[in-house]
């Protein structure tokens, strides 16, 4: 077994949040068979496991039981190019936004709206991440998962990942699919999308009126550099909530009381609500009690001061949660995975 299994690993350096338990076992998979001898070992050693990238999407609250295996695999292959669209599988551990910048630098266009999201390939399909107004939904061309209950390898197509708002069948039945490598479909031709937040008006700013799939993700990263923590720097897993989605008669309602609202209308005839809004309303951007808080900058991230435990930072959520119900009839859905 080439798997080399660690006991008692601090997994602060493995979650955004730098929350510091401990896994009691603890291993890196670089290829299929590594992947192979955790779930072994796991079964002969009778432990549960947790696979994980690049933990930016975690909230830890206490010590972790199972064997923590960190997705490393590395690679990037071209599986089609008709000379337009270009479909590229890579393996579940290559991080995300040197991806990104990858496919960028080959002329391809269609992740650029999903620039400086932390993270790994394979975590991507998890909520279907999204920003900007892009999800992977909008290019993604496949994945390769195990299924950890029959051993065997499984193809999903777009269909069968039933991806939704920071939602998919992997999220939907956790601990099932081991997701290995994740395909997408880019294209040549840039189809660019700028009329969300100030994307456009940040390009024009700079002077940028015919803008390259670059450029829209030159900006974004500096849309975001300005807004969001940096977790190297101040711990978060980005956004803690995900924006609700309520009836418009909600709105309506609630319009009444707030007129400056910020809601979008979905096509299924639901508004979806700006979560940050409500928490900034509520007056909780900037607090901080202990080392747990709520960013400066945007209400929807929590932070960790330094030596929040997961579970300070699971009170405060709890809190903002009990809060925005009361004052806006809402309730918030936290975001990140919590073990
Ligand atoms: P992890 O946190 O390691 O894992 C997340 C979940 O996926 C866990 O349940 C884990 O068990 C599971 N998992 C991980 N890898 C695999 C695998 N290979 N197979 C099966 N299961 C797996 N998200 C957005 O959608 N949009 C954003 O714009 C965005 N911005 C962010 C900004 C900041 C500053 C931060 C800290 C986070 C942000 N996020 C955003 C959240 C996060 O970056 C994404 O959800 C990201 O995809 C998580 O990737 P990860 O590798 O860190 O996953
Ligand atoms: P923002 O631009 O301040 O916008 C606030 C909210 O309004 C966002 O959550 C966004 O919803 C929504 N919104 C803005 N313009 C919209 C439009 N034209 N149509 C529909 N909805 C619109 O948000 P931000 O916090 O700076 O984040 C910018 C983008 O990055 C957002 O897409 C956000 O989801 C993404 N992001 C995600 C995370 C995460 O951890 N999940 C962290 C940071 C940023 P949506 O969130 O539904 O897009």
């Amino acid at each position: 077994m080439s798997l080399q299994v660690r006991q008692q690993v601090s997994l602060k350096p493995y979650n955004s949040f730098g929350v510091d338990v401990q896994a009691r076992l603890f291993a890196e998979a670089h290829s299929d068979a590594d992947v192979r001898d955790a779930l072994a070992y796991a079964r002969d050693h009778d432990v549960p496991l947790l696979v994980i990238g690049g933990g930016s999407n975690l909230l830890l609250t206490a010590d972790v039981s199972s064997l923590v295996l960190r997705m490393a695999t590395r690679g990037v292959r071209v599986l089609s190019d008709d000379g337009s669209k270009v479909v590229l599988e890579a393996e579940a551990g290559e991080p995300w936004h040197p991806f990104v910048q990858y496919t960028l630098a080959q002329g391809l266009s269609g992740l650029e709206n999903l620039s400086l999201i932390p993270g790994t390939v394979g975590a991507a399909p998890m909520q279907n991440i999204g920003a900007y107004g892009v999800e992977i939904k909008d290019v993604f061309a496949g994945l390769t998962a195990l299924d950890r209950h029959s051993g065997e390898l499984r193809d999903f197509s777009l269909e069968e990942c039933d991806f939704a708002y920071r939602d998919s069948v992997f999220k939907q039945q956790p601990g099932r699919w081991l997701i290995l490598r994740v395909r997408f479909t880019l294209d040549r031709t840039a189809h660019l999308h700028l009329e969300y937040g100030p994307v456009r008006q940040r390009l024009t700013e700079q002077g940028i009126d015919q803008p390259t799939a670059t450029d829209v993700s030159q900006a974004i990263c500096s849309i975001r550099n300005e807004k969001l923590p940096d977790p190297a720097v101040l711990g978060n897993a980005g956004s803690f909530f995900k924006n609700p989605l309520v009836p418009a008669a909600l709105v309506a309602q609630l319009k009444g009381e707030y007129p400056d609202l910020v809601a979008y209308a979905q096509p299924d005839g639901q508004m979806k609500l700006a979560a940050g809004w409500l928490i900034e309303r509520a007056g909780w951007k900037g607090f901080r009690e202990n080392d747990a808080g709520v960013h400066k900058l945007q209400a929807l991230v929590l932070v960790n001061y330094g030596g929040a435990t997961g579970l300070q930072l699971l009170d405060l959520a709890q809190r903002i949660q009990k809060d925005i119900s009361e004052r806006f009839h809402v309730n918030l859905e936290m975001e990140p995975n919590q073990y």
